[in-house]
């Protein structure tokens, strides 16, 4: 940015040449800078009336809301599946909602190395959030497989970001079945390039799957045209869908009829799934990969949910988003460099930025207790880096601005320094 763009009225300006600043009346952000999109998205309207509807159909209905509340509780998962088809790029019979994120990788995991030679190894990177390897460790246990021998991890060159051709080497290098990767880093926020990886992993006949966690709602995916083999997803981040909000899945249809490895009668075929046979038949979709009764209450919340984002649409989010961490990167450059010591652990390139920044400085984690307490929410992430999440919908620029600056006034009056930095909790 030049400059003179860098005060609070180009801030408001920005905002008032916002497409999407209306969209921010619809949540109920608490009466602070709220930059923590990326752990838990805040509620809306329009989530809130979608719960408190099923709340009534289920005083009014009980067990009737099964087949008669609107819509009907029996098909929600696969209802809403359909619904979030478009927001990562499948056909609607590829996508279903079901579970937590990570009993969605037990399941995908475990039934894709069923499906290979039973000693395949995966190939995940150092950087992944911590669940998704636990998750893989365990299924290999379950086979019978030494995971230190068969999870196969890419190092990091810097600390912050996985190198593609790093990855593709690996593949070369090892005999891998399935690449497992995130779509964005939880920690520096890279994104990671989706078509590249899937097509290398192809030409090697490899699987690829991915975790859209800290991506889906934010950035747009193709996983159809990519030809993605499997992915998962929660819907408490940018999907904003309420905390334990039900997960999300995606398999390819070209893999459609394999046995589920965590089979329940959710994922029975549905039109005779209350014949109650005890011979299993998984539903001929994705729908196959539902366990047990969909929890409705964490469910009706995303389909309030995705009604804002689908009138705005996943393009439009994606530009401002972009527009908005490009601006919070300018700021930190500029309002909070070398005199501060924070730098931008991000990559600067927006194609392979996903929806947060990651401001590294030495003592992050006391910055980021001082600016939750001073009403901007952010999140610590060890070693050293503090999470700001300009997420579109909600989120200004006047916001980003004033974020900053408590920061600034935070280092330079040495109010970060009365935290202490061991505390433990969640954040
Ligand atoms: C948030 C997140 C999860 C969360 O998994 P849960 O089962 O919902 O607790 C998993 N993987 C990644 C990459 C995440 O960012």
């Amino acid at each position: 940015m030049d400059e003179s763009d860098a005060d609070r009225a180009s801030a408001e300006r920005l905002d008032r040449d916002d497409p999407l600043a209306w969209c921010a009346e619809r949540f109920a952000v608490p009466d602070e800078i709220y930059l923590d999109g990326n752990s838990l998205g805040p509620l809306s309207a329009d989530a809130e009336r979608a719960l408190d509807d099923t709340v009534d159909e289920w005083r009014e209905l009980g067990i009737r809301g099964w087949t008669d509340a609107d819509p009907p509780w029996f098909r929600y998962g696969e209802r809403l599946g359909d619904r979030l088809a478009p927001l990562v790029g499948a056909r609607e019979s590829e996508v279903v909602v079901a579970n937590s994120t990570t009993v969605n990788i037990h399941t995908l995991i475990g039934t894709f190395l069923d499906g290979l030679d039973g000693s395949s190894k995966i190939l995940v990177n150092e950087l992944d959030f911590p669940t998704d390897h636990y998750a893989i460790r365990a299924q290999f246990r379950q086979r019978g497989l030494d995971p230190d021998e068969h999870l196969v991890v890419v190092e990091s060159d810097d600390g912050r970001t996985i190198d593609e051709e790093r990855v593709v080497r690996a593949m070369d290098d090892h005999d891998v079945g399935i690449l497992f990767m995130p779509s964005v880093l939880y920690r520096s926020g890279q994104l990671l390039d989706i078509e590249y990886l899937t097509r290398a992993a192809h030409e090697r006949d490899v699987l690829a799957g991915f975790d859209l966690a800290h991506s889906i709602g934010v950035v747009p995916h193709e996983l159809s045209n990519h030809d993605v083999d499997f992915a998962v997803w929660c819907s408490y981040k940018y999907l904003n869908a309420g905390p334990g909000a039900i997960a999300g899945l995606y398999v390819n249809e070209e893999h459609f009829g394999a046995t589920p490895a965590l089979a329940g009668w959710w994922g029975h075929e549905k039109e005779t799934q209350f014949e109650m046979n005890p011979q299993f038949t998984p539903a001929a979709d994705t729908g196959a990969y539902q366990i047990g009764t969909i929890p409705i209450l964490s469910a009706a919340p995303l389909d309030g949910a995705l009604d804002l984002i689908e009138e705005v649409g996943i393009d439009a989010i994606r530009e401002k988003s972009l527009a908005l961490s490009s601006y919070l990167v300018a700021l930190v450059d500029e309002r909070l460099d070398d005199s501060f010591e924070c730098s931008v652990g991000t990559p600067r390139d927006p194609n392979r930025r996903g929806g947060h920044v990651a401001t590294e400085h030495p003592e992050a984690e006391r910055i980021a207790q001082a600016l939750t307490e001073d009403g901007v929410v952010v999140d610590f992430r060890p070693p050293n880096v503090v999470r700001l999440c300009p997420s579109p919908l909600y989120t200004g620029y006047a916001d980003v601005w004033d974020a900053v600056e408590r920061w600034r006034e935070i280092l330079d009056s040495g109010a970060h320094e009365r935290f202490d930095a061991d505390r433990s909790g969640v954040t």
